[in-house]
């Protein structure tokens, strides 16, 4: 027989944690699928000032122990991939890999990634390393001449970190070509919303962004979505973490026979 959960929160990055911490303290079965590791984006980030009571602390150890606060009280994690949501009476199946999963009501969780460089830029960089993270792969390309483009904040951090580590930093823009003898290409253009699942099951702004407002409740009775896939003006931890608490407690009131109004 199929596991069937209350909830199923697709991604667990700081949003998706948090909600399984509000749902499963509320008394509900949770899962939590993860497609790579527990944490999401901060994971990248070895200082954090804002997150309050532990400035300084690194993502890593942030994630960390959320992830366990979240086990300890009961949610279950699963690394696999969500690939698609279908209506199954007045329930859900999320399809996960080689499973399906049945559930009564699902958050989406899944957060951002990084935009991909042009398809010219792309073809441009032909075998040239491309990285998204200059803390995490800076350290391949110690003493050699790489490039990162982008015109934002990110770029700026990114050129700062590797300026402490390669022979030569490269700036360019978006579409412009690449030095020839750059080995690396750092990409920090911008990022953009995973959430190719919702498509066609929640109503998507034409950026792709899940809409919703601070009720984390989407177009469609059952699901919620927390955290930096949400429509909103400001994505931070503590606004990943606040949807994350909303959408965990509404969806137990929703189970619990709460009316979506
Ligand atoms: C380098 C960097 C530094 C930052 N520094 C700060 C800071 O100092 N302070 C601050 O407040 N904010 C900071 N931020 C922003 C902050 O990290 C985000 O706002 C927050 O982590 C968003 O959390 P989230 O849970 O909404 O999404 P994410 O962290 O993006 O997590 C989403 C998760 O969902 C998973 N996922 C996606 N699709 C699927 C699927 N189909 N199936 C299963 N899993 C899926 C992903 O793998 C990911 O783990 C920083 C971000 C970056 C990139």
């Amino acid at each position: 027989m199929r596991e069937r959960y209350d909830v199923i929160i697709i991604g667990a990055g700081i949003a998706g944690m948090t909600a399984a911490i509000y749902a499963v303290r509320a008394g509900k079965k949770v899962l939590i699928l993860e497609s790579r590791a527990e944490g999401g984006q901060i994971l990248t980030s070895n200082k954090i000032e804002n997150w309050p009571g532990e400035p300084g602390i690194s993502g890593a150890e942030l994630a960390r122990k959320v992830k366990e606060q979240a086990k300890a009280l009961g949610a279950e994690f699963k690394v696999a991939t969500a690939e698609e949501i279908e209506k199954a009476g007045a329930d859900w199946r999320v399809v996960a890999e080689d499973e399906t999963l049945e559930t009564r009501a699902i958050i989406l969780a899944m957060g951002t990634k990084p935009r991909k460089m042009s398809v010219k830029q792309t073809a441009d960089a032909g075998k040239r390393a491309i990285s998204y993270c200059a803390t995490c792969d800076g350290a391949l390309y110690k003493g050699k001449p790489v490039v990162v483009v982008g015109s934002g904040n990110t770029a700026k951090h990114e050129m700062a970190y590797l300026q402490g580590v390669a022979s030569k930093v490269y700036h360019i823009h978006h579409d412009d070509p690449i030095p020839e003898d750059a080995v690396a290409v750092f990409v920090a253009i911008g990022r953009v919303p995973s959430t190719e699942i919702g498509r066609g099951v929640v109503k998507l702004d034409e950026e792709g962004y899940v809409v919703a407002g601070e009720d984390c409740r989407t177009s469609t009775p059952g699901i919620w979505v927390a955290g930096d896939c949400r429509t909103k003006n400001l994505r931070q931890l503590i606004t990943a973490a606040a949807d994350g608490a909303i959408a965990g407690a509404e969806v137990a009131m929703y189970i619990g026979g709460g009316r979506w109004a």
